[in-house]
């Protein structure tokens, strides 16, 4: 495993010349229903990066905790950053790692506020820096591809997402307080609005959240770092001009 804050200049240095691609994982806090920790996502994308370092030997960058979370801001504890800030941060760090050589940057994203201002990023990157980013999102790239999860155990905090970080942080999840989801509200789908969490669901759980357990976590990692290790080797067969 491989951490940029773990190691020296002259390391990072060494990588550099020999590597054009780093992993950059960013997250949120935000409300996780009862029973999850409000690291959840960032924690997730941590911990992916970390297992993906291992297999990879990739430079995995410190996580970016925080992110676009301003629909979940009733729920207390959730911090909210602003899209415009949010993107201009995120751009400059992957400025800065232009300067160093590298052209190439795999984003594992835990977050689904934090999609659009991303989408900008790579944009930027793409026109600005001719830097590739590639924005891994593990809920969409699985979603109704692991046979064990339903489709209302695949939302925000359920059975799928609360059995990942089961896995990762047991510690930090609390099955006892675990609670389907409340609905306050159905949506009506015909057109968009913003919309508060808590006008849809009354315990921030999108869906069922209580048949998660570690070894369903467990599956669900080794699903996503196939898909990773994938992206990795798309990404190094990657020719930029
Ligand atoms: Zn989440």
């Amino acid at each position: 495993m491989f951490l940029l804050e773990s190691i020296s200049w002259k390391e990072a240095n060494d990588y550099f010349k020999n590597n054009d691609i780093v992993i950059l994982p960013i997250g949120s806090t935000e409300q996780h229903g009862p029973h999850n920790p409000l690291g959840t996502d960032f924690l997730i994308a941590e911990e992916l990066a970390k297992e993906l370092s291992k297999r990879t030997n990739l430079l995995v960058l410190p996580t970016v905790p925080y992110g676009v979370s301003f629909h979940h801001s009733n729920f207390p504890g959730t911090i909210s950053i602003d899209e415009e800030i949010f993107t201009q941060y995120v751009y400059n760090i992957v400025k800065s790692l232009k300067k160093y050589g590298i052209n190439k940057i795999l984003i594992i994203n835990g977050h689904g506020g934090n999609y659009y201002p991303l989408l900008r990023v790579s944009r930027l990157a793409r026109m600005e820096l001719n830097m590739i980013v590639y924005i891994f999102q593990w809920w969409t790239a699985l979603a109704g591809k692991i046979s064990i999860f339903s489709k209302e155990e695949e939302g925000h905090a359920g059975a799928m997402e609360t059995s990942l970080i089961a896995y990762f942080k047991p510690g930090m999840v609390n099955m006892l307080n675990c609670e389907d989801e409340k609905s306050v509200m159905k949506e009506i789908n015909k057109a968009s609005r913003y919309v508060f969490t808590d006008e849809i669901t009354s315990n921030g759980v999108f869906g069922k959240s209580c048949s998660a357990s570690r070894e369903k976590g467990l599956i669900v990692m080794e699903k996503a770092i196939e898909m990773l290790l994938h992206m990795v080797e798309h990404l190094k067969n990657i020719k930029i001009e």
